[in-house]
């Protein structure tokens, strides 16, 4: 495992954003992810911090140095572990009405109990709890963040979980969280499957009107382009005429079954 100071892989991707990676499988391989994506956005005036990750060491110094004299607004795109581990770090957090409740609880991260060692150790001193962010604002479809020269919008994106966001910038980049990424996809239950079609539909429609210029999901491979959407919306169609090649995986209590792009958890 890495040391507290190249734990976080800082990437400079433009001027203006910067991805922040973590290894997702150090932390605990059987969620079948290497790379959490975190992002952040630089305005001239003000930032925008896309998720705080697992919270296994401390962002906010990272950050800080990172914005310089900006004012910081921080959204997390839902409320899984892996994206909300550094909330109670920072003030004030964003995050989808529809699980404003659940982020402003403790949060318990007790399945990790049996991840690797030094990370057993580092959970163990928090007592495998997350505190939440003092503050927990709710965000609807259609608010705006302003941060000078670029604004970012939400986008309610249901179907991964129930406030699921993405995040749509004025010069075209598409924040998809964990609703759209390629590896492992946690998917709804298969009855509410056409909630995350609906979702992943309207983020084509985006890309049909051009408007969407490059996709950056919250985990695996990013920036990808428009064939993510293509690629997912037509695997999760086609699940029903391979659910007989479905296995049950133990550890995340869900079935799951691969294509050739996507492993899908059911
Ligand atoms: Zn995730």
């Amino acid at each position: 495992m890495s040391k507290d100071n190249d734990w976080y892989e800082v990437i400079k991707q433009k001027d203006y954003l910067y991805i922040i990676r973590e290894h997702l499988d150090e932390i605990d391989p059987r969620f079948l992810t290497i790379y959490t994506n975190i992002y952040l956005i630089l305005g001239h005036d003000k930032a925008l911090l896309i998720d705080t990750g697992s919270g296994i060491f401390p962002i906010k110094p990272l950050i800080n140095e990172l914005i310089e004299n900006r004012e910081l607004f921080v959204i997390n795109t839902h409320s899984h572990f892996d994206h909300r581990g550094s909330n109670n770090e920072f003030e004030t957090i964003y995050i989808h009405d529809n699980e404003v409740r659940v982020a402003s609880l403790p949060f318990d991260i007790s399945m990790l109990k049996d991840s690797p060692k030094e990370i057993v150790n580092r959970y163990s001193a928090i007592g495998f709890v997350y505190q939440p962010s003092d503050n927990i604002e709710p965000l609807h479809d259609g608010d705006r963040f302003e941060l000078g020269d670029i604004s970012v919008e939400v986008i309610d994106t249901p179907g991964h979980s129930i406030g699921s966001i993405s995040l749509l910038t004025s010069k075209g980049e598409l924040f998809t969280g964990d609703t759209a990424h390629y590896g492992t996809m946690y998917l709804p239950k298969r009855k509410e499957f056409h909630i995350i079609l609906k979702s992943i539909s309207r983020l084509k429609e985006l890309c049909d009107a051009d408007i969407v210029q490059e996709i950056y999901p919250s985990h695996e491979q990013c920036p990808v382009g428009r064939e993510l959407l293509d690629d997912l919306y037509e695997g999760i169609s086609n699940i029903d005429n391979i659910w007989d090649t479905k296995k049950r995986n133990k550890f995340l209590e869900a079935w799951i079954i691969e294509d050739d792009n996507f492993k899908y958890i059911i």
